[in-house]
């Protein structure tokens, strides 16, 4: 049983309580209050991996800081 996301799951476990208790024990990812986990980019909502740019409370993915960085005033010096 592969799914992209194991979330999908619990719908199809709410007629089994103790299957679903033991899904969400041992399958599912634990749920962070903080850190880089929850970092999401506020332009496209790419969450986890890569660079991010939380940096004077930005918020962006690296590839949309690269986007937009000279609109939001940056300047490419090297
Ligand atoms: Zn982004």
């Amino acid at each position: 049983m592969t799914t992209s996301d194991p979330n999908k799951m619990l719908k199809q476990l709410t007629k089994k309580p103790q299957k679903m208790k033991r899904f969400r024990r041992y399958n599912l990812s634990k749920e962070r209050s903080c850190g880089r986990q929850n970092a999401k980019c506020s332009r496209c909502g790419r969450t986890g991996i890569g660079g991010f740019v939380g940096q004077y409370n930005l918020r962006y993915c690296r590839c949309c800081f690269r986007e937009i960085a000279t609109r939001l005033g940056f300047k490419k010096y090297s």
